[in-house]
């Protein structure tokens, strides 16, 4: 029987061996890495003797922190970067180069789609948006520059979920790249690599940090794609095999753009994977009590969390994330007023931004997020006035559940 990811977690071994034994992996904040002689750094220049050389390149730390996540994923290889968006910035330009396009979902984090609708077309790399919970929509837009197809495995604040392995029969079908954002599905409610996705990013700055204690993201190569595949890949692919796209990475972009994660930094992640477990089992718990609560309540208009029986994209929920589609959930009252006189009265869920930190927070996205967008782009997208949305937290569900009443009491 396979062991539990938080013993699992607990026990992956250092890739070397620390000259004091010590128990946790320390935190190597040094820049650069000394060498015995001349010609063992000549010999690594050659990539003959591999070894830590400069930390913007690797580090010990980081090491340890990236074979936890290979290892806890069973991904082929991963890698560490200094934040979710340098994650996916990373891998895009990776995979795609001028006149190429990729096919993304139309609901994505605010700042993945200002890359792709803004940043990215500078370079001559268009982006083409689409509803991905219609895996008919995608194959339609696929032509011979399509590089690969990307969604997020929930959409926030919709809460939509698309079906992975339609998707990844499609990409197979077109020897496409499938890559997904996974952040708001943690590694232990998903496993990407059995459901055959390609490749997977996040953002830890969300539940691995252990509860925004620092940015970070992860790229993931399942090593489920033949990297010969795609023209930008192929030259790594005939060089590097398997290993061609994290090759890639790390000679041509990673190490190039300076997107690196400290050492302090991946300490916190360690961390924090060791509990995420843990944590994601509270906050669903949460969601599901808070969940009930509101669907009950006289003054609740609509809930939405695929956690809950009844939910658009329960089954998939089911299917792919073991039930546990994140612990992120909105709910409506009946005015935007209402929403704002109810967060006012809250004492123990915070009204802020961000996502699966310990503590709850709400915001509404309609006044804050998306208050760029033009009324009828917010509402064409899902974001209504009356909408709040809520990432729950480690509290105690009984106190969660009393803040929302007292405040419920009072609009
Ligand atoms: C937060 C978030 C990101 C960006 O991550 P950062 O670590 O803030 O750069 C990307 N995708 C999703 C789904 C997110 O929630």
């Amino acid at each position: 029987m396979e062991k539990s990811f938080t013993t699992r977690s607990l026990n992956i071994p250092f890739p070397k061996d620390d000259p004091h034994r010590a128990l946790d992996m320390p935190i190597y904040e040094s820049i650069a890495f000394d060498f015995a002689s001349s010609e063992d750094i000549a010999a690594n220049f050659r990539g003959e003797l591999p070894a830590h050389v400069y930390s913007r390149t690797s580090n010990p730390t980081l090491e340890y922190f990236e074979r936890k996540m290979k290892t806890l994923t069973g991904a082929h290889q991963a890698l560490a970067v200094a934040s979710g968006m340098a994650a996916i910035t990373n891998t895009i330009l990776s995979l795609c180069k001028t006149g190429d396009n990729i096919i993304a979902g139309n609901h994505l984090f605010g700042h993945t789609f200002a890359l792709f609708s803004e940043s990215l077309t500078n370079y001559g790399l268009q982006t083409r948006f689409v509803d991905t919970t219609k895996p008919e929509a995608v194959e339609a837009l696929i032509d011979a520059n399509t590089r690969l197809i990307y969604f997020e495995t929930v959409t926030n604040p919709q809460l939509e979920i698309a079906d992975i392995e339609a998707l990844v029969a499609l990409a197979n079908k077109y020897h496409l790249v499938l890559m997904i954002d996974s952040t708001i599905t943690p590694p232990v409610v998903l496993n990407s690599k059995k459901l055959g996705v390609h490749v997977e990013v996040m953002s830890t700055t969300k539940f691995i940090s252990g509860g925004a204690t620092s940015f970070g993201g992860v790229i993931l190569d399942n090593g489920l794609y033949d990297w010969s595949n795609n023209p930008n890949t192929a030259a790594f692919a005939a060089k590097f095999g398997p290993d061609a796209f994290i090759s890639k990475l790390r000679k041509n972009y990673y190490r190039n753009t300076g997107a690196s994660m400290t050492a302090h930094t991946a300490h916190y992640q360690i961390m924090g994977l060791d509990m995420l477990e843990l944590r994601v089992e509270r906050c669903y718990n949460n969601c599901m009590v808070l969940g009930e609560f509101l669907q009950k309540h006289p003054k609740v208009v609509k809930v939405t969390y695929p956690g809950l029986p009844g939910t658009p994209g329960y089954e998939l929920a089911v299917k792919q994330f073991s039930g546990k589609p994140g612990t992120v959930m909105t709910f409506d009252l009946e005015s935007q007023e209402a929403c704002f006189k109810f967060m006012n009265q809250l004492g123990i869920i915070r009204r802020a931004t961000n996502l699966n930190d310990n503590k709850s927070l709400i915001i509404h996205p309609y006044s804050t997020i998306y208050i760029e967008f033009p009324e009828e782009e917010r509402l064409a997208v899902g974001i209504r006035p009356s909408m709040m949305r809520l990432s729950v937290g480690i509290e105690g569900a009984a106190d969660l559940m009393a803040d929302i009443e007292q405040a419920l009491a009072k609009i």
